[in-house]
């Protein structure tokens, strides 16, 4: 939506001069509809789930004399409603990060870190499908933020990664630094997605495969949430991908200088 609603008052001043006062309605008018629509597409995903757990529920008392169908449907609801328990954390998470711009109380946070504590997040679940994760990043990294943030949008990456692709690929985590910024890449052998889809997958819930994001248990809010953390750091991050071959994802961070380039800095002040 393109179009523009501009206020102009003009105001006569004098023979010379002339008052313009514009105001661009358009922000406001698009953060009201981004608002209006999230509500909309939360109150859908949040009834889906627990929809389908009431059902499996009164699929329970049905069931009563067949224990091995009252097992049968108490594990579906385990399984959805652990689904239904990080879609809104995620969702609550989602709204943190829209509401706070910026960060809190950024730190200095080394990055090997960070790749280390998401590496071993994703391990049980790329382990269980023959997925090889290798880490290969320069050392000494350093970037200015939130230590748990960023290893929430790097696991988030390395999940995709391992979801999207088939059992017994690879997939490779990056970090090195490019000039003022530190680019964090994951890189997989997966599904790809396709060039016209690449723009809409880091929007709220857009999903390019509803039913698998869904098989793996995705919320459809994962690369909302990265692409929110690395906005509040300053940074962004972006996807290059070919269907059938795979796809990287790159994070890029403003790099906080090591405590040499600082002495060096504090050196050319003088
Ligand atoms: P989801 O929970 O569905 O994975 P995300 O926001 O993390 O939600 O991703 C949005 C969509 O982008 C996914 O549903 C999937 O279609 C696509 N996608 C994300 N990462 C990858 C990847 N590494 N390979 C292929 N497709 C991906």
């Amino acid at each position: 939506d393109a179009s523009v609603v501009m206020r102009v008052r003009v105001a006569p001043l004098g023979v010379n001069h002339v008052l313009l006062l514009a105001e661009d309605h358009t922000h406001a008018r698009r953060v009201e509809e981004v608002r209006r629509d999230f509500v909309a597409n939360v109150s859908h995903e949040l009834k889906t789930p627990v929809g389908g757990i009431s059902l499996l529920a009164e699929a329970v008392l049905d069931g009563k004399d067949d224990p091995e169908a009252v097992t049968r449907f108490a594990e579906r609801i385990r399984v959805e409603s652990t689904r239904l328990g990080r879609l809104v954390q995620e969702i609550v998470d989602l709204s943190r990060l829209q509401v706070a711009d910026t960060l809190h109380e950024p730190e200095l946070v080394e990055v090997d870190e960070v790749l280390d504590e998401a590496l071993d997040r994703v391990r049980v679940a790329a382990d269980a499908r023959g997925i090889d994760v290798t880490l290969g990043a320069e050392r000494g990294l350093r970037v200015f933020g939130d230590l748990e943030l960023l290893v929430t949008a790097v696991t988030n990456l390395l999940t995709n990664a391992v979801n999207y692709s088939d059992d017994g690929t690879r997939v490779g985590v990056g970090g090195r630094r490019v000039g003022d910024l530190v680019e964090i890449t994951v890189t997989d052998q997966g599904a790809g997605i396709p060039a016209t889809e690449q723009e809409r997958i880091f929007e709220r819930f857009y999903r390019v495969d509803a039913a698998r994001s869904r098989a793996t248990g995705g919320t459809g809010l994962g690369l909302a949430i990265v692409k929110h953390i690395c906005a509040n750091h300053g940074g962004d991050v972006a996807v290059w991908s070919e269907p059938g071959r795979g796809s990287t994802f790159t994070m890029t961070l403003p790099v906080a200088a090591a405590p040499a380039d600082t002495d060096h800095a504090a050196d050319d002040d003088l």
